[in-house]
């Protein structure tokens, strides 16, 4: 059985479907055993999704962003 350590480093490869069928199996079968990297392995596939789902370039810059955030903050105090 795979180590947490070895799961982790096999994690992105498995996500992106990278890995052996022999080496899929050895990760499913750790996840079975192991709450803690199927909880890893879970927010990592969230993580993907989210970085996929973003554009390419930014719609508007951080700073913009936090710009518009004061002025509503701003507005709804007053
Ligand atoms: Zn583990």
């Amino acid at each position: 059985m795979l180590t947490c350590k070895e799961q982790v480093a096999r994690s992105s490869d498995y996500l992106d479907g990278q890995l052996s069928f022999r080496e899929r199996l050895m990760v499913r079968h750790h996840l079975m055993f192991c709450p803690n990297c199927r909880r890893f392995i879970r927010q990592m596939r969230l993580m993907q999704a989210t970085l996929r789902a973003m554009p390419e370039e930014p719609v508007v810059g951080v700073d913009e962003l936090a710009e518009r955030l004061a002025s509503e903050q701003r507005k709804h105090r007053d």
